[in-house]
């Protein structure tokens, strides 16, 4: 997707709300996308008194430190490049292949966080190697991974099985909260 087909699809992603709305889950992932950092959430807001139909946004992003501020959408938008657009993308496909994976694992420990013991909301975490450390050694050793779109599907990964199965002989997991997980950065 070019600057400009992004920029169009965020505004056509922000006309579906109200003031006050909360993005749902899918145009967050969508954002996440145009922008290349994680979201706790977005809401519509109003626009400034005299300001052109602006689309106002509010966020809560630990990457760009905004707890329920504004940022501009615009602006994250235009300072993607196409090729990091599509290496968001990519990452984006092979984290999401993981998912099942790690609900599984999850599902078999016990829900404590392992940094301050925190039951609520237990993430699966990459603990002695990072995501971006496997993601790295995968393309080193079986090549650059590609995402694709499919019409039915949305965007898939090229090599899923063989990506799934790489990460998976090497993993290894602790049980962390949101908070925590977030606050490691991004790995
Ligand atoms: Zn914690």
């Amino acid at each position: 997707m070019k600057k400009k087909e992004r920029h169009a699809r965020a505004q056509e992603i922000i006309d579906n709300y109200s003031i006050g709305e909360e993005f749902t889950q899918k145009h967050l992932e969508e954002f996440e996308q145009f922008s290349g950092v994680s979201f706790d959430w977005i809401k519509r807001v109003p626009n400034k008194p005299n300001q052109a139909p602006a689309r106002h946004l509010h966020c809560s992003c630990p990457e760009w430190k905004i707890r329920g501020g504004s940022f501009s959408w615009q602006k994250a938008v235009q300072r993607l490049t196409e090729n990091q657009y599509r290496k968001n993308v990519t990452n984006k496909v092979m984290r999401e292949s993981l998912q099942f994976y790690q609900k599984d694992w999850l599902s078999r420990q016990e829900k404590v966080c392992s940094f301050c013991g925190s039951t609520e909301h237990p993430q699966a975490d990459h603990k002695d190697i990072s995501f971006l450390e496997i993601q790295k050694s995968f393309t080193e050793q079986v090549g650059e991974p590609e995402a694709y779109y499919d019409e039915e599907l949305g965007w898939k990964l090229k090599n899923e099985q063989s990506w799934i199965k790489y990460h998976n002989d090497i993993v290894t997991y602790q049980v962390l909260c949101r908070s925590c997980n977030a606050s490691k950065g991004a790995r």
